[in-house]
């Protein structure tokens, strides 16, 4: 199947899912937006009452200051491929339990298969976690790792930034790092993968930049 295809099942995927409880409140599934040849990934938590309600990723409060992070480094949503782990909204915008990541992570992975980017940013903690599984966000947070061939990036999450002011010059701060994070990674050999599960535990730490 070409990558289009893939994504475009992802989404009918989401939309009909009903692998864990997430669905039952569920006004529209949010499967992610953007190129689907995008070199840049960011992977967020799961859509909230806004994204909910039409069904794109940050399109609250947190994606208004993901424009202005990204507006700061000459980056634009359109060049990202923006989605989340979880493709349904979590009530009251807690985080995803185990389960309810478990059930969706064969979307997200069929994704990062689909559009193979080179630079994965994680926005908090749950998104850093799958691919970093024992990383703390306090200690990790906008130092790249080279995972399986792609440069994973985690940032704090911009909602935390809105709920805790002193981390939005922190946030900022690791933002002015992507763009050469971005030109170190098209410097990096190709990556095939070699089947659609991208079981966490088949990533490598290799190095750290
Ligand atoms: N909106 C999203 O799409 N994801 C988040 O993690 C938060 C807000």
């Amino acid at each position: 199947m070409d990558r289009s295809s893939i994504l475009k099942e992802v989404a009918m995927d989401a939309s009909n899912c009903f692998k864990c409880d997430l669905h039952h409140s569920r006004k529209n599934s949010v499967p992610g937006s953007g190129p689907e040849n995008a070199e840049i990934m960011f992977i967020g938590e799961g859509p909230r009452f806004h994204e909910n309600e039409i069904g794109q990723p940050f399109a609250g409060p947190s994606g208004n200051l993901l424009d202005e992070l990204l507006k700061k480094i000459n980056m634009k949503r359109r060049h990202i491929f923006i989605t989340n782990v979880v493709k349904c909204r979590p009530p009251g915008n807690r985080e995803p339990s185990y389960t309810e990541l478990s059930a969706c992570s064969s979307k997200l992975d069929k994704q990062i298969q689909a559009i193979n980017p080179k630079v994965i940013v994680t926005l908090g903690r749950t998104s850093m976690n799958k691919f970093l599984p024992f990383a703390k966000i306090d200690e990790a947070h906008g130092q790249a790792v080279k995972v399986r061939g792609r440069l994973i990036v985690p940032f704090y999450h911009p909602a935390s930034a809105l709920d805790q002011p002193s981390l939005r010059s922190i946030l900022e701060d690791d933002f002015k790092k992507l763009p050469k994070l971005i030109k170190q990674a098209a410097k990096m050999p190709e990556f095939v993968e070699q089947t659609i599960d991208e079981g966490e535990d088949k990533h490598e730490q290799l190095s750290l930049f």
